[in-house]
């Protein structure tokens, strides 16, 4: 029988005021993983209500202070590693080594941000004027809502919360509503790790949780990362009051640039994986993949043949590439732009949308199963399902002719800008690439998924303004103060500025 949990707020493991519960499904197998109240507006203003309290307190200690707290969540996640990446596995359905790499990641963003603390923060500024002393200081904001998905359940909340944390800062956080679980470990180990009444508090639930947070006054910052539909509506909520700020991360349609000095082997590898990995559930997946013409023909035989043959199945097994979907909508989203890519008369090159019954795994029937989807595509036409993010092993094969120019301007002709990759031997097309795309990840030889923590991560246009990561979390979550003291009994300014004070006398 599976537990009910409850939700966390000012330092109480609560129900809440709901009597609403939701299940956590292993999207494998659908087997009931637990039981979470859901967390309601009455939830969320007493969530707020604890971390605006707790700010004043929280922001008086040494950010060294606040960030030993999370050195005891950097052991924790590191002891707890293979059975965490386990769990997440279980929730999300990412195979396992991805479901381990998500703990990884987490630990990793803990220790960059609990590392931080003892790093020079701040910067001194020199004044024109000999006998001033200029800084950049930065002071938290206050409350700070994190809102975020589910394809990185243990990740992307602590790309959120340790930067911010330290920083001074008090949270709510809203974990998907898919994997209420991860949510429910990590706030067990912000309670084990001892952290003070109201300074991180656990809402549990769905978009209504999520924007009833946008929503209060005493929000200063939104993290959020998750669809484009709702970060957009999120960030036009937010520029409404000038006392808020959001930082987003949304998604793509990303694309793989492969020249006709492309190393074919390289090409094949990531293309695979930057289309197939996590099942396509990646923000950073691509669905694009722009071939130049004189290699159009060899890697279309390759890619196809790996697309037809690629492992799909228990996401548990070592051996599966690809886990299922993560919910049955999903999976009905996935199947409807394969219709539709149909629909706009592409060539379907593979269609594992119904996978053979020999393929799904005893006992995972009634898993989210979806194979690749491989089509060709005219990159000058117009078409849905060469520009909507589909999120899923959709992918579009693009050839082009001409130099790395042409290439660019089809990588470019999307409204969103997250990430990409270039495969080529040759450094000018890298550079031009590199110079020239609209993107905030981009990658030369490699898949264009994998992001480490050290470095920014965040998209352009339609993916984000950029700020959810390690460094960039810091201008989100903090105002700078421009400090400057004088130790003179002079005033002198700036620029020539008289300081003489004339009267009429
Ligand atoms: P995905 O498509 O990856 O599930 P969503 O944008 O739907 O992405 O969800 C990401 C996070 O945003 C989840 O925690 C979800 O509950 C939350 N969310 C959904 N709708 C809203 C909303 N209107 N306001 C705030 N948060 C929301």
């Amino acid at each position: 029988m599976s537990r009910t949990y409850k939700q966390y707020i000012n330092g109480s493991w609560t129900a809440g005021e709901s009597t609403e519960t939701f299940e956590s499904e292993n999207p494998a197998t659908h087997e009931t993983l637990g039981t979470f109240h859901r967390g309601t507006e009455a939830d969320v203003e007493a969530a707020v209500a604890a971390a605006d309290e707790a700010f004043e307190e929280w922001r008086s200690y040494s950010r060294i202070d606040r960030a030993e707290y999370l050195w005891d969540v950097y052991h924790e996640l590191r002891d707890r590693h293979e059975e965490l990446g386990e769990i997440v596995t279980r929730e999300c359905g990412k195979e396992i080594s991805e479901g381990k790499a998500d703990v990884t990641e987490a630990w990793h963003m803990v220790e960059w941000a609990a590392g931080d603390a003892r790093h020079p923060n701040g910067d001194v500024v020199p004044s024109e004027v000999a006998a001033k002393d200029a800084y950049m200081r930065r002071k938290p904001r206050g409350v700070t809502a994190c809102i975020t998905p589910w394809n990185f359940p243990v990740a992307i909340p602590f790309w959120h919360m340790a930067v911010t944390l330290v920083e001074g800062n008090t949270v709510v956080w809203k974990p998907a509503e898919q994997t209420p679980w991860c949510g429910q470990i990590i706030a067990e180990m912000m309670v084990d790790a001892g952290i003070p009444d109201g300074v991180f508090n656990l809402v549990q639930g769905y978009g209504d949780a999520g924007a009833a947070l946008v929503d209060d006054d005493r929000v200063r910052t939104v993290l959020f990362t998750g669809s484009a539909e709702v970060g957009h509506e999120i960030q036009q909520q937010v520029s409404a009051d000038p006392h808020k700020r959001a930082a987003c991360e949304m998604g793509g349609k990303n694309a793989v640039v492969i020249t006709e000095n492309a190393d074919l082997d390289i090409a094949v590898h990531a293309a695979v994986m930057s289309s197939f990995k996590t099942t396509g559930q990646r923000c950073v997946s691509s669905e694009r993949l722009i071939v130049h013409t004189n290699v159009y023909d060899e890697f279309k035989s390759r890619f196809v043949e790996l697309a037809e043959s690629v492992a799909v199945g228990d996401p548990l097994d070592e051996e599966t590439f690809m886990g299922p979907l993560i919910e049955p909508e999903h999976l009905d989203k996935v199947t409807s732009y394969n219709e539709l890519a149909r629909d706009e008369d592409v060539n379907v090159l593979v269609d594992r949308t119904e996978l053979d019954a020999s393929e799904i795994p005893d006992g995972h029937e009634d898993g989210n199963w979806v194979g690749p989807f491989v089509y060709e595509a005219d990159p000058d036409d117009d078409l849905r399902c060469t520009s909507e993010e589909v999120f899923g092993p959709h992918v579009a094969l693009l050839e082009y002719d001409g130099d790395i120019e042409r290439a660019v301007e089809i990588q470019n002709d999307t409204e969103y800008g997250l990430a990409g990759s270039i495969i080529s031997e040759d450094y000018r097309e890298l550079n031009y690439y590199r110079d020239h795309t609209e993107l905030g990840l981009a990658y030369a030889n490699l898949p264009c998924i994998g992001a480490e923590v050290q470095l920014p991560f965040g998209g352009v246009k339609k993916s984000g303004n950029g700020y959810p990561s390690a460094r960039e979390v810091i201008e989100a979550v903090t105002d700078r103060t421009a400090w400057t003291m004088n130790n003179s009994k002079e005033i002198e300014m700036a620029q020539g500025l008289s300081a003489d004070i004339t009267t009429s006398e």
